[in-house]
Protein backbone atom coordinates (compact mmCIF):
# COMPACT_ATOMS: atom_id res chain seq x y z
CA UNK A 1 0.00 0.00 0.00
CA UNK A 2 1.34 3.17 -1.18
CA UNK A 3 2.35 6.26 1.38
CA UNK A 4 2.30 9.51 0.53
CA UNK A 5 1.73 12.57 2.38
CA UNK A 6 4.17 15.61 3.11
CA UNK A 7 6.53 14.03 5.58
CA UNK A 8 6.23 10.33 4.11
CA UNK A 9 6.47 9.03 0.44
CA UNK A 10 6.87 5.48 0.26
CA UNK A 11 6.04 2.53 -2.59
CA UNK A 12 4.46 2.22 -6.33
CA UNK A 13 2.82 5.42 -7.06
CA UNK A 14 -0.51 4.81 -9.30
CA UNK A 15 -0.55 9.18 -9.99
CA UNK A 16 -3.86 9.06 -11.59
CA UNK A 17 -5.17 7.68 -9.12
CA UNK A 18 -3.74 10.14 -6.85
CA UNK A 19 -4.67 12.65 -8.82
CA UNK A 20 -8.75 11.63 -8.31
CA UNK A 21 -8.27 10.81 -4.64
CA UNK A 22 -6.87 14.67 -4.07
CA UNK A 23 -9.25 16.03 -6.11
CA UNK A 24 -6.68 17.76 -8.50
CA UNK A 25 -6.56 17.54 -12.34
CA UNK A 26 -4.46 15.73 -14.93
CA UNK A 27 -2.92 18.45 -17.43
CA UNK A 28 -4.08 17.85 -20.58
CA UNK A 29 -2.80 18.62 -23.99
CA UNK A 30 -5.74 21.36 -24.40
CA UNK A 31 -3.91 22.98 -21.69
CA UNK A 32 -0.36 22.45 -22.94
CA UNK A 33 -1.27 24.04 -26.50
CA UNK A 34 -2.24 27.41 -24.51
CA UNK A 35 1.70 27.99 -23.69
CA UNK A 36 3.99 29.45 -26.13
CA UNK A 37 6.92 28.21 -25.27
CA UNK A 38 6.42 24.29 -23.93
CA UNK A 39 9.26 23.12 -21.08
CA UNK A 40 10.26 19.87 -21.00
CA UNK A 41 9.43 19.36 -18.03
CA UNK A 42 5.53 19.89 -18.78
CA UNK A 43 5.89 17.76 -22.74
CA UNK A 44 7.43 15.08 -20.58
CA UNK A 45 4.19 15.48 -17.85
CA UNK A 46 6.77 15.48 -14.93
CA UNK A 47 4.54 17.83 -14.15
CA UNK A 48 1.28 16.35 -14.50
CA UNK A 49 -1.49 17.67 -12.55
CA UNK A 50 -2.72 21.08 -11.37
CA UNK A 51 -5.03 23.18 -9.46
CA UNK A 52 -6.62 26.48 -11.53
CA UNK A 53 -3.98 26.52 -13.55
CA UNK A 54 -6.22 27.12 -16.35
CA UNK A 55 -7.16 30.25 -14.72
CA UNK A 56 -3.70 31.42 -14.12
CA UNK A 57 -3.25 30.92 -18.37
CA UNK A 58 -5.98 32.89 -18.92
CA UNK A 59 -5.72 35.80 -16.13
CA UNK A 60 -2.23 36.35 -17.71
CA UNK A 61 -3.65 36.28 -21.49
CA UNK A 62 -5.33 38.99 -20.08
CA UNK A 63 -1.92 41.02 -19.45
CA UNK A 64 -2.22 40.52 -15.61
CA UNK A 65 0.29 39.70 -13.60
CA UNK A 66 1.00 36.54 -11.34
CA UNK A 67 3.05 35.65 -8.39
CA UNK A 68 4.74 32.07 -8.24
CA UNK A 69 5.70 30.33 -4.67
CA UNK A 70 8.21 27.80 -4.22
CA UNK A 71 9.06 27.52 -0.75
CA UNK A 72 12.17 25.27 0.43
CA UNK A 73 12.18 23.60 3.64
CA UNK A 74 16.17 23.42 4.21
CA UNK A 75 16.91 20.34 6.32
CA UNK A 76 20.12 19.52 4.39
CA UNK A 77 22.24 20.73 1.26
CA UNK A 78 20.17 21.05 -2.11
CA UNK A 79 20.24 17.74 -4.21
CA UNK A 80 19.78 17.66 -8.43
CA UNK A 81 15.82 17.20 -7.97
CA UNK A 82 15.71 20.35 -6.29
CA UNK A 83 17.32 22.48 -8.94
CA UNK A 84 15.29 20.87 -11.77
CA UNK A 85 12.53 22.44 -9.81
CA UNK A 86 13.73 25.55 -9.34
CA UNK A 87 15.06 25.53 -12.78
CA UNK A 88 11.53 25.50 -14.20
CA UNK A 89 10.75 27.69 -11.96
CA UNK A 90 12.99 30.30 -13.76
CA UNK A 91 10.97 29.36 -16.89
CA UNK A 92 7.91 30.45 -15.38
CA UNK A 93 9.48 34.29 -14.53
CA UNK A 94 10.81 34.22 -18.10
CA UNK A 95 7.97 32.85 -20.00
CA UNK A 96 4.81 34.58 -18.07
CA UNK A 97 7.30 37.82 -16.06
CA UNK A 98 6.18 36.14 -12.88
CA UNK A 99 7.38 37.47 -9.70
CA UNK A 100 8.58 34.71 -7.67
CA UNK A 101 8.90 34.40 -3.51
CA UNK A 102 11.22 31.38 -2.06
CA UNK A 103 10.05 30.92 1.63
CA UNK A 104 12.61 29.48 3.31
CA UNK A 105 11.07 27.49 6.35
CA UNK A 106 13.89 27.14 8.71
CA UNK A 107 11.29 27.30 11.65
CA UNK A 108 9.21 24.06 10.09
CA UNK A 109 12.42 21.87 9.86
CA UNK A 110 13.60 23.22 13.45
CA UNK A 111 10.51 21.63 14.84
CA UNK A 112 10.04 18.63 13.07
CA UNK A 113 13.44 17.35 13.19
CA UNK A 114 14.53 16.83 16.38
CA UNK A 115 18.30 16.06 15.43
CA UNK A 116 18.60 19.68 13.69
CA UNK A 117 19.42 22.57 15.83
CA UNK A 118 18.53 26.21 15.58
CA UNK A 119 22.03 27.53 14.02
CA UNK A 120 22.46 24.48 11.55
CA UNK A 121 18.76 24.71 9.69
CA UNK A 122 19.64 28.69 9.41
CA UNK A 123 23.13 27.43 7.75
CA UNK A 124 21.19 25.25 5.47
CA UNK A 125 18.77 27.85 4.64
CA UNK A 126 22.21 30.39 3.67
CA UNK A 127 23.60 27.44 1.81
CA UNK A 128 20.09 26.52 0.20
CA UNK A 129 20.14 30.11 -0.78
CA UNK A 130 23.14 30.41 -2.91
CA UNK A 131 21.93 27.66 -5.10
CA UNK A 132 18.82 29.43 -5.89
CA UNK A 133 20.38 32.71 -6.34
CA UNK A 134 22.78 30.36 -8.67
CA UNK A 135 20.00 29.74 -11.10
CA UNK A 136 19.64 33.73 -11.89
CA UNK A 137 16.26 34.58 -11.46
CA UNK A 138 15.68 38.42 -11.76
CA UNK A 139 16.41 39.82 -8.76
CA UNK A 140 14.26 42.84 -9.45
CA UNK A 141 11.41 40.12 -9.80
CA UNK A 142 12.69 38.21 -6.97
CA UNK A 143 12.07 37.77 -3.15
CA UNK A 144 13.51 35.46 -0.12
CA UNK A 145 11.95 35.34 2.99
CA UNK A 146 13.65 33.54 5.57
CA UNK A 147 11.50 32.62 8.17
CA UNK A 148 14.20 32.67 11.17
CA UNK A 149 16.51 35.22 10.14
CA UNK A 150 14.53 37.88 8.75
CA UNK A 151 10.94 37.27 9.70
CA UNK A 152 9.21 39.65 7.56
CA UNK A 153 6.61 41.33 9.43
CA UNK A 154 3.75 41.41 7.22
CA UNK A 155 3.99 37.26 7.05
CA UNK A 156 4.19 36.70 10.71
CA UNK A 157 0.93 38.64 10.94
CA UNK A 158 -0.76 36.90 8.47
CA UNK A 159 0.96 33.67 9.85
CA UNK A 160 -1.16 34.69 12.81
CA UNK A 161 -4.45 35.21 10.83
CA UNK A 162 -3.87 32.18 8.86
CA UNK A 163 -3.65 30.01 12.42
CA UNK A 164 -7.22 31.91 13.41
CA UNK A 165 -9.02 29.90 9.95
CA UNK A 166 -7.07 26.45 10.59
CA UNK A 167 -8.42 24.24 13.29
CA UNK A 168 -6.88 21.86 15.06
CA UNK A 169 -8.86 18.67 13.84
CA UNK A 170 -8.10 19.74 10.38
CA UNK A 171 -4.42 19.96 11.11
CA UNK A 172 -4.49 16.63 12.73
CA UNK A 173 -6.75 15.02 9.84
CA UNK A 174 -5.02 16.43 6.92
CA UNK A 175 -1.38 16.00 7.98
CA UNK A 176 -1.59 12.78 10.15
CA UNK A 177 -0.21 14.87 13.67
CA UNK A 178 -0.93 13.07 17.08
CA UNK A 179 -0.48 13.62 20.21
CA UNK A 180 3.43 13.24 20.16
CA UNK A 181 3.76 16.17 17.74
CA UNK A 182 4.97 19.15 19.32
CA UNK A 183 2.98 22.10 19.48
CA UNK A 184 5.19 24.11 16.60
CA UNK A 185 4.46 21.89 14.27
CA UNK A 186 0.66 22.30 14.46
CA UNK A 187 1.42 26.13 13.70
CA UNK A 188 3.22 25.27 11.07
CA UNK A 189 0.47 24.87 8.32
CA UNK A 190 -0.30 28.37 9.33
CA UNK A 191 2.85 29.77 8.40
CA UNK A 192 2.62 27.91 5.04
CA UNK A 193 -0.39 29.14 4.45
CA UNK A 194 1.02 32.19 5.08
CA UNK A 195 3.68 32.12 2.59
CA UNK A 196 1.46 31.05 -0.08
CA UNK A 197 -0.99 33.77 0.41
CA UNK A 198 1.58 36.67 1.07
CA UNK A 199 1.90 37.70 -2.53
CA UNK A 200 -1.58 37.98 -2.84
CA UNK A 201 -2.46 39.83 0.80
CA UNK A 202 0.99 42.40 0.16
CA UNK A 203 0.88 43.03 -3.77
CA UNK A 204 -2.74 42.09 -5.17
CA UNK A 205 -0.93 39.45 -6.89
CA UNK A 206 -2.70 35.21 -7.54
CA UNK A 207 -0.42 32.84 -6.35
CA UNK A 208 0.46 29.64 -8.20
CA UNK A 209 2.63 26.98 -6.24
CA UNK A 210 5.12 24.78 -7.92
CA UNK A 211 5.19 21.43 -5.45
CA UNK A 212 5.80 17.81 -5.52
CA UNK A 213 2.28 15.88 -5.10
CA UNK A 214 3.03 14.92 -1.78
CA UNK A 215 2.93 18.73 -0.65
CA UNK A 216 -0.45 19.29 -2.00
CA UNK A 217 -2.22 19.10 1.33
CA UNK A 218 -0.80 22.29 1.95
CA UNK A 219 -2.26 23.64 -0.98
CA UNK A 220 -6.02 22.24 0.02
CA UNK A 221 -5.93 23.71 3.45
CA UNK A 222 -4.56 27.16 1.93
CA UNK A 223 -7.36 27.70 -0.45
CA UNK A 224 -9.73 27.28 2.34
CA UNK A 225 -7.81 29.84 4.47
CA UNK A 226 -8.26 31.91 0.71
CA UNK A 227 -11.51 31.17 0.50
CA UNK A 228 -12.48 32.26 4.29
CA UNK A 229 -10.62 35.56 3.61
CA UNK A 230 -12.30 35.80 0.19
CA UNK A 231 -8.92 36.34 -1.71
CA UNK A 232 -8.44 34.87 -5.05
CA UNK A 233 -7.51 30.85 -4.14
CA UNK A 234 -3.98 29.78 -4.93
CA UNK A 235 -3.25 27.64 -8.37
CA UNK A 236 -0.97 24.64 -8.31
CA UNK A 237 1.45 22.56 -10.95
CA UNK A 238 2.06 19.43 -9.07
CA UNK A 239 5.23 17.29 -10.00
CA UNK A 240 5.61 13.23 -9.65
CA UNK A 241 8.20 12.64 -7.63
CA UNK A 242 12.26 12.17 -9.33
CA UNK A 243 13.90 8.82 -8.22
CA UNK A 244 16.47 8.28 -6.24
CA UNK A 245 19.75 6.53 -7.73
CA UNK A 246 18.67 3.41 -5.82
CA UNK A 247 15.30 3.14 -8.05
CA UNK A 248 13.26 4.66 -4.68
CA UNK A 249 10.27 6.69 -5.32
CA UNK A 250 11.38 9.52 -4.29
CA UNK A 251 14.88 11.30 -3.71
CA UNK A 252 15.41 12.33 -0.97
CA UNK A 253 18.43 15.02 0.44
CA UNK A 254 18.35 12.53 3.98
CA UNK A 255 19.79 9.68 1.75
CA UNK A 256 23.33 10.30 0.98
CA UNK A 257 24.45 7.30 -0.73
CA UNK A 258 21.35 7.60 -3.39
CA UNK A 259 21.54 11.26 -4.12
CA UNK A 260 23.27 13.87 -6.18
CA UNK A 261 24.16 17.02 -3.86
CA UNK A 262 24.81 20.52 -5.74
CA UNK A 263 27.83 20.06 -3.50
CA UNK A 264 29.50 16.69 -4.48
CA UNK A 265 32.45 16.42 -6.24
CA UNK A 266 33.76 14.97 -9.41
CA UNK A 267 34.82 11.62 -7.52
CA UNK A 268 31.25 11.36 -5.64
CA UNK A 269 29.37 11.75 -8.68
CA UNK A 270 30.88 9.45 -10.30
CA UNK A 271 30.71 6.52 -7.85
CA UNK A 272 27.53 7.67 -6.94
CA UNK A 273 26.05 7.27 -10.31
CA UNK A 274 28.22 3.41 -11.30
CA UNK A 275 26.95 2.06 -8.29
CA UNK A 276 22.85 3.27 -9.82
CA UNK A 277 19.82 1.15 -10.35
CA UNK A 278 19.05 0.55 -14.17
CA UNK A 279 16.39 -1.49 -15.68
CA UNK A 280 19.69 -3.17 -16.93
CA UNK A 281 19.75 -7.34 -17.02
CA UNK A 282 21.70 -9.82 -15.48
CA UNK A 283 24.56 -10.17 -18.40
CA UNK A 284 25.82 -8.61 -21.70
CA UNK A 285 24.77 -11.22 -23.73
CA UNK A 286 21.07 -11.12 -22.21
CA UNK A 287 20.79 -7.50 -22.76
CA UNK A 288 21.73 -7.67 -26.20
CA UNK A 289 19.26 -10.27 -27.05
CA UNK A 290 16.35 -9.02 -24.53
CA UNK A 291 16.83 -5.08 -24.35
CA UNK A 292 16.54 -3.44 -20.82
CA UNK A 293 13.59 -1.61 -19.13
CA UNK A 294 13.93 2.74 -19.40
CA UNK A 295 10.75 2.86 -17.02
CA UNK A 296 12.50 1.49 -13.72
CA UNK A 297 15.83 3.06 -14.48
CA UNK A 298 17.17 5.91 -12.53
CA UNK A 299 19.90 6.92 -15.28
CA UNK A 300 17.29 7.05 -17.59
CA UNK A 301 15.44 9.38 -15.46
CA UNK A 302 18.60 11.95 -14.74
CA UNK A 303 18.92 11.56 -18.44
CA UNK A 304 15.61 12.69 -19.82
CA UNK A 305 14.68 14.98 -17.08
CA UNK A 306 17.53 17.11 -16.96
CA UNK A 307 19.85 16.41 -20.21
CA UNK A 308 18.02 15.21 -22.95
CA UNK A 309 16.09 18.81 -24.44
CA UNK A 310 15.06 17.12 -27.63
CA UNK A 311 12.25 15.08 -27.70
CA UNK A 312 14.07 13.12 -30.29
CA UNK A 313 16.81 11.89 -28.24
CA UNK A 314 14.83 10.67 -25.85
CA UNK A 315 13.06 8.53 -28.00
CA UNK A 316 16.38 7.41 -29.34
CA UNK A 317 17.57 6.63 -26.00
CA UNK A 318 14.48 4.56 -24.74
CA UNK A 319 14.92 2.66 -28.29
CA UNK A 320 18.15 1.80 -28.36
CA UNK A 321 17.61 0.79 -24.82
CA UNK A 322 14.43 -1.39 -25.13
CA UNK A 323 16.10 -3.33 -28.33
CA UNK A 324 19.57 -4.10 -26.24
CA UNK A 325 21.34 -1.81 -28.40
CA UNK A 326 22.96 0.36 -26.14
CA UNK A 327 24.49 -1.00 -22.63
CA UNK A 328 23.70 0.13 -18.96
CA UNK A 329 27.62 1.25 -18.40
CA UNK A 330 27.61 3.40 -21.44
CA UNK A 331 24.81 5.38 -20.04
CA UNK A 332 26.27 6.03 -16.93
CA UNK A 333 29.62 7.34 -18.40
CA UNK A 334 27.20 9.58 -20.57
CA UNK A 335 25.57 10.94 -17.44
CA UNK A 336 28.84 11.46 -15.24
CA UNK A 337 30.05 13.59 -17.94
CA UNK A 338 26.65 15.42 -17.92
CA UNK A 339 26.56 16.02 -14.63
CA UNK A 340 30.13 17.25 -14.04
CA UNK A 341 29.73 19.33 -16.49
CA UNK A 342 26.76 20.94 -15.38
CA UNK A 343 27.64 21.22 -11.06
CA UNK A 344 31.25 22.50 -12.09
CA UNK A 345 29.52 25.78 -13.68
CA UNK A 346 26.83 26.03 -11.29
CA UNK A 347 29.40 25.92 -8.60
CA UNK A 348 30.68 28.73 -10.10
CA UNK A 349 27.65 30.36 -10.55
CA UNK A 350 26.61 29.38 -6.39
CA UNK A 351 30.29 31.18 -5.50
CA UNK A 352 29.48 34.51 -7.00
CA UNK A 353 25.91 34.12 -5.60
CA UNK A 354 27.67 35.09 -2.22
CA UNK A 355 28.13 38.15 -3.19
CA UNK A 356 24.72 39.19 -4.99
CA UNK A 357 22.26 37.06 -2.57
CA UNK A 358 21.47 40.30 -0.63
CA UNK A 359 19.41 41.49 -3.71
CA UNK A 360 17.08 38.78 -3.15
CA UNK A 361 16.22 40.04 0.54
CA UNK A 362 14.26 42.75 1.25
CA UNK A 363 14.33 43.31 5.13
CA UNK A 364 11.74 45.44 6.87
FE1 LIG B 1 18.93 2.52 -18.16
FE2 LIG B 1 20.62 2.90 -20.18
FE3 LIG B 1 20.52 0.56 -18.88
FE4 LIG B 1 18.51 1.32 -20.45
S1 LIG B 1 20.59 0.85 -21.10
S2 LIG B 1 18.34 0.41 -18.42
S3 LIG B 1 18.48 3.52 -20.11
S4 LIG B 1 21.13 2.56 -18.03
Amino acid sequence: MPKINPYEVEGKIDYNKIVEEFGATLIDDNLLRKIKHLHPLLRRHYFFAHRDFDKVLHYHSQGNKFALVSGRGPSANMHLAHLLLYNFNKYIQDEFGAFVFVPFSDDEKFMFKQELDFETVQKFAYENALDMAAIGFDPKKTEFLFDLKHMNQDLYNLSVKCAKRITLSTVKSAFGFSEQNNIGSTFYPAMQAAHILYPTVKYGLPSLVTVGIDQDVFIKVTRDVAGAFKLPKPAALLSRFMKDLGGGTKMSASKAETTIYTTDSDAEIKAKIMRAFTGGRETVAEQRKLGANPDVCSVYEYLTLFFLNNDFEVENLRQECKTGKILCGECKERLVCHIQKFLTDHKKKREKAKQTLHLYTKTD
